[in-house]
This record gives C-alpha cells, structure tokens and sequence, in this order.
C-alpha cells in the first residue's frame, strides 16, 4: 500500500514547548505547520519530565505548572490547525528536485515542506539507567525514571537514587506525599542547589525522610510488582528497604539520534545557528530551543518562543521569496483561524 505524504510549510521537528509556539507564530503569517516528536504527546520536557512543577519565569505568568503551560500552547495554536504525527522519530533526511525537504519518520511517514524547523530540545530522550540486571522487569511495575504525578506515590514506601537537583527536589516534594521516602546517593556530597541540600539533610534529621550517602542500590526484587531494594554501602554491607518504588534519577543522556547525520554544523548536542534567524548551515532548515546553540545561548524556554518568532519571518522570505511581508500586532489584526 502507498504510504500517507503529509505537505506543509514549516515542518518542525519536536513538539516541546517551542516547536508548539512556533505554529502560533506561522500561523499569524499564514504559514501552515505540521509536527512530528518521537514521544506520544506534545509537550516535551514540560510534559514528560515536570508536569506538575510551577514555572515561575513564564512572562505574564507568576506561576504556572509546565503541564498547564503546554495545555495553554495548545489553546493557543489551535485555531491554526497543526498537524501532528506523534510516537514516531524523524529519522531520514533527503532533498527533492523541486528543492523541498522531505523527511521520513521511524513509523515510515513521509513528510514534505520547504522549511524545516529543528525544535527537538534535548533530542529524544533517554533517561540514564543504573546497571541492574532485573530492571527491565520492573520497569512498568515499580521502577520510574521520570515524575509525572507525585500523587501515584501518595501513601507508598519510594527509593529515589541520584544526587543532583531533580533526586533533591523530588525527595523533598514527596515526603509530604508517600508514606516514606528514601534517597540514596554514591557520595557524600549532593551536586544540587545548596538550600535543596540542607532542606533534605533537615528532613532526614527531623526523621521525615530516609537518606543513605555513600550508597549504591546493588539489587531490586518482587513478586510481579517491585518490593524491595537492596542497598550496598562503602564498607560493603547491604541494607534491604520495602519499597513500592525505585527512581532513579540519574538525568537524561541527551542524544541528537538520527539528526546527527544530517549535515548539519554540531556542537556536541546542539546545533549551531546563525542568531540573526536561527538558521543552520543547510538551506532552508532552522534550529529553535533547546537544541540550538549560538553565543549567549540560554535554554529557557522564553528564550525559545523568541527564536521561533524571528525564525517564522525568514522562513515566511524563504517560502515566498516574491512576497512583501508587513509587520502588524495581534492587537490590530487579531487571529484570524485557517
Ligand atoms: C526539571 C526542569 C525544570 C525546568 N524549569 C524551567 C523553568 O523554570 N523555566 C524555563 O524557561 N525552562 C525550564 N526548563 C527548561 C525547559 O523545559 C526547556 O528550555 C524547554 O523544554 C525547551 O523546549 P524545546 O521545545 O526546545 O524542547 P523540548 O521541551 O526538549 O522538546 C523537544 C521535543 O523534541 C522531540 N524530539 C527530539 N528529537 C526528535 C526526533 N528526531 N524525532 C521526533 N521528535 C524528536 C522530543 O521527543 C521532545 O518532545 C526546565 C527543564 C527541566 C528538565
């Protein structure tokens, strides 16, 4: 059977914050958009790794959970009608005759646009995981990498391992949650914020929560569900904890994936661009958000929804090069739907 061609203008690559953004941006131009992410709902990392944690640096928002951030995008952009294809990896990269670009996704969706926007923040995210043989077993019935609802530890027994910001912010957010929390690090010394440190170490003193420094966890059992994990100290002696739960967090290894090949100009995990449009080193493709990478570059997602905008008005010269485009504010000429 023939397969699906899905045409577009813009073609963005990643539905995290500022892939989202950028529709509205287009579309205020008239600039069709269509996204595609490897994960099966847009929102990125505000949606996979900190729904339920308060932005506080969103301007017009004193305070507003990422997963709220992202239903709000969506709002926003929907009279623009995007197109999304969603769980499926951009993976091939092929110029056509006519110019265009057409990209091939892991589902083997073909995709086709002049314009080609890289939003894919962190790539496609691969949590690090400790060396247990058994993990995998548990890895839908106990074993997390990633928070989304602190309230499906509401009343359970939680080991969280890792010694940067999110195993602290984590810890300390859950033991007012779960019946008990342990945290457990290899060091002695915690990586993370200095105010997060002392708050887990006054936790711990005041006896709300557990924690094991110089520790490692050395094995994970259960009986269908996870039940306890066994940690192994310096002195090699092994302490069991119940646990309902282990997370590891050991942060994300960020990884390009299948973008990596595509001739573009790199910078370890990031793409280098031009910071008058953002534009890469290839022809009609761009690199917003996270994954960019120019002097001064900040991954804030204010930062990116400001890349998108300038990125759509070359985009906008690159698609209709015979075009005059005229500057106008939303406040005179409104959104007006596809
Ligand atoms: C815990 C935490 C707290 C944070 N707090 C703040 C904060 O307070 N304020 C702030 O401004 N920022 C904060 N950030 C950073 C912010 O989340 C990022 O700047 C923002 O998510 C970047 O958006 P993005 O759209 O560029 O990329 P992302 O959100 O990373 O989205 C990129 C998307 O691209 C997809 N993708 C990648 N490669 C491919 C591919 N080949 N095919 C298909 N899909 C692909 C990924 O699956 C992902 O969904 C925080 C980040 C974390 C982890």
């Amino acid at each position: 059977m023939e397969k699906k061609v899905i045409e577009t203008d813009i073609l963005i690559i990643g539905a995290g914050p500022v892939g989202i953004f950028t529709v509205f941006e287009a579309g205020l131009i008239k600039i069709k958009c269509h996204l595609i992410d490897a994960l099966p709902m847009p929102g990125g990392q505000c949606a996979e790794i900190y729904p339920k944690k308060p932005i506080y640096d969103i301007p017009g928002y004193p305070e507003i959970l990422a997963g709220d951030l992202i239903d709000n995008l969506l709002k926003q952009v929907d009279p623009f009608k995007p197109g999304f294809t969603l769980g499926e990896r951009a993976e091939n990269l092929n110029k056509l005759e006519d110019g265009r670009w057409e990209v091939t996704t892991s589902g083997g969706t073909i995709h086709r646009a002049p314009v080609i926007a890289i939003a894919g923040g962190l790539g496609c995210f691969e949590p690090r995981k400790p060396p247990l043989e058994n993990l995998i077993d548990f890895e839908k019935s106990g074993v997390d990498y990633i928070i989304k609802d602190p309230e499906k530890y509401r009343g359970k027994k939680v080991v969280i391992a890792g010694g940067g910001d999110s195993a602290l912010d984590w810890s300390i957010l859950l033991s007012g949650v779960a019946e008990r929390v342990a945290l457990v690090h290899r060091r002695e010394q915690f990586r993370g914020a200095l105010d997060s440190v002392e708050k887990v170490h006054s936790l711990a003193t005041q006896g709300k929560m557990d924690m094991f420094t110089n520790c490692q966890v050395s094995s994970i059992n259960g009986n269908g569900h996870l039940q306890k994990v066994t940690l192994t100290n310096k002195e090699k002696s092994q302490i069991d904890l119940d646990a309902d739960y282990f997370i590891p967090l050991f942060g994300l290894s960020p990884k390009l994936g299948p973008l990596a090949n595509w001739g573009l100009s790199l910078d370890s995990n990031s793409i280098n661009v031009d910071p008058l449009d953002y534009s890469t080193n290839v022809e009609g493709i761009y690199a917003i958000g996270d994954i960019n990478n120019y002097p001064g570059k900040l991954k804030l997602i204010l930062c990116g929804f400001h890349e998108a905008t300038l990125m759509v008005q070359s985009a906008f010269k690159r698609i209709y090069p015979d075009k005059h485009l005229s500057f106008k504010y939303t406040t005179v000429n409104g959104v007006n739907p596809f």
